[in-house]
């Protein structure tokens, strides 16, 4: 990999916690000498790092995962001023600085909040400084869950367009049918999709099926990704350098604008516009804009410049675009020709529900 590339270094709790579910520091000191090399030979690196409610148990002295949503943000809150006092001092032994980010799904919702940690991100590795994120675990409930760390790491990456997500966590890869690790996927394929959900079953993680969503997404963004166990030796060289270890997913090399980038992968939707089967052909093969003529319904409440999802008339997803009007004033015009929707709005508004410069076909 040549110099001036960007890597992002999703590192798993299960890599960084020993078998007494406390932390494990001498890992965790390793994984930061590598990441260091390759900072050495001016590459740059993002952390995403998961294990602060790992380190927050261990902490509190507490046996099992607690169920409870306010333990588990506690525990969070605890863990991850010691996981980030780690890295601060690891790095710094090897002359670098970090900057903690802790980020939910509603900063990657807002573009204005978006395009800040973008910059953000921008100007830490400017100063050769190592960004090391994680969820917000404290504020955001729905996040609490295993795997949501492979979701943040791939919308980092998708957001800084950065050219490797590297997955690291406690298995040597995707496995096929005979338990050897797969080296490449050149694309997604339902046996690529089977053998996630087989795996899921074996670790009880939900670990590789989240991995794959995550990975779908980023290598279609143009990022390749790998899958690795981070508790191998040297195990962040070797990717960088190329050497068959872990799984590695080939770019689809698709390059779609940042903004539609930021609608398809990035947001999430507030709600959903129903077509007819004449928008949907004109929308998905005749790059056209999305009129109110063509709805058939809606579901959710959004507004004006929120991201929805466009399905069929089946509920089956298509594509996502920005919408102009607000799920108020769509239900008062869908069906209607454009002509007619100044009468019922009482002013002058968008020909197009959705521009087709704002639309993503899926
Ligand atoms: N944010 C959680 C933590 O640091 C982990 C979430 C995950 O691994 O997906 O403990």
């Amino acid at each position: 990999m040549s110099k001036n590339r960007i890597v992002v270094i999703k590192i798993g709790t299960k890599v960084i916690t020993s078998s007494d579910k406390s932390l494990d520091k001498a890992l965790l000191k390793g994984l930061i000498a590598q990441i260091s090399d390759i900072l050495d030979k001016g590459l740059k690196v993002i952390v995403v790092t998961s294990g602060a409610i790992g380190a927050g148990m261990g902490l509190l002295g507490m046996k099992k995962r607690p169920v409870k949503t306010e333990e588990l943000q506690a525990a969070a809150s605890i863990g991850q001023s010691r996981l980030m006092h780690l890295y601060s001092d690891y790095f710094k032994e090897r002359g670098y600085l970090t900057g903690q980010i802790l980020l939910t799904q509603e900063d990657f919702n807002d573009r204005n909040r978006y395009l800040n940690i973008k910059k953000t991100i921008e100007t830490l590795l400017s100063h050769k400084a190592v960004p090391v994120i994680n969820e917000n675990d404290t504020v955001s409930t729905e996040e609490i869950k295993c795997g949501d760390n492979d979701r943040l790491s791939s919308l980092v990456s998708d957001l800084c367009r950065v050219d490797m997500l590297m997955l690291l966590t406690d298995v040597d890869g995707l496995l096929d049918e005979k338990y050897s690790v797969i080296n490449l996927v050149d694309g997604m394929s339902s046996r690529i999709t089977k053998l996630a959900r087989e795996s899921l079953c074996e670790f009880g993680t939900g670990g590789m099926a989240s991995k794959l969503e995550s990975i779908g997404k980023a290598t279609a963004s143009g990022i390749e990704c790998v899958i690795a166990n981070g508790k191998t030796k040297n195990i962040i060289a070797d990717i960088i350098d190329g050497k068959p270890v872990g799984t590695r997913f080939k770019s689809s090399g698709m390059k779609l604008l940042a903004k539609k980038r930021w609608i398809a992968f990035s947001s999430k939707p507030r709600g959903s516009i129903y077509v007819d089967s004449g928008a949907r052909e004109a929308l998905s093969n005749k790059n056209r804009s999305l009129l109110a003529s063509g709805i058939v319904g809606l579901d959710g409440q959004f507004v004006m410049g929120d991201v929805v999802r466009i399905t069929d008339k089946s509920f089956r997803e298509f594509a996502r675009g920005l919408t102009n009007y607000s799920s108020s004033e769509l239900s008062k015009i869908k069906g209607l020709k454009t002509a007619d929707i100044r009468n019922v709005l009482g002013r002058k508004a968008p020909d197009e529900v959705i521009h087709k410069d704002n639309l993503v076909i899926l």
